[in-house]
């Protein structure tokens, strides 16, 4: 599995991700997946619910993937997975983020979770991540960003 993201798509996921530091940011990827691509089609900025923990913490607005899961499938496309920053921590899943990936798995399918570094508000630092369910634990996936569209539709 890999993660195929345009780079004007990513570039408006980091600037959100940037405007929200130094809190937590997160929102949904929508898209498509082709035999072993999780491709992004559009991103979808959520609203951090956790206003508590905002620094390390996220919760999604409800209505906000509601939202999203329903423009998704208007385009022929899914929710097929996630993103948020860790303020001027390392972009690799905190337990915290694994324990919660285990318990939304049934829901959620097999998502991408991408984990976002940001430090200082300004460097950036993505990588990509599958959740290994046997293994309770998340495994890292090659976050491919790419000009133009990322896969012509049928060709992977
Ligand atoms: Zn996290």
């Amino acid at each position: 599995m890999s993660l195929h993201i345009r780079q004007s798509t990513l570039d408006q996921v980091l600037w959100h991700l940037k405007r929200v530091y130094p809190h937590e940011g997160c929102g949904l990827f929508l898209g498509r997946r082709e035999g072993d691509r999780a491709i992004v089609e559009e991103a979808w900025p959520a609203v951090n619910l956790n206003t508590e923990r905002a620094a390390d913490r996220y919760i999604m607005n409800p209505p906000d993937q509601a939202r999203a899961e329903s423009y998704a499938r208007g385009r022929g496309w899914e929710v097929i997975g996630c993103y948020h920053s860790h303020p001027d921590h390392p972009a690799r899943p905190s337990q915290f983020d694994t324990d919660r990936a285990l318990e939304v798995v049934d829901f959620v399918g097999p998502w991408v979770y991408a984990v976002i570094a940001v430090r200082g508000g300004t460097e950036t630092e993505p990588r990509a991540f599958v959740l290994d369910v046997p293994g309770k634990m998340f495994r890292e996936i090659p976050f491919v960003s790419v000009e133009q569209e990322p896969v012509p539709a049928g060709e992977a």
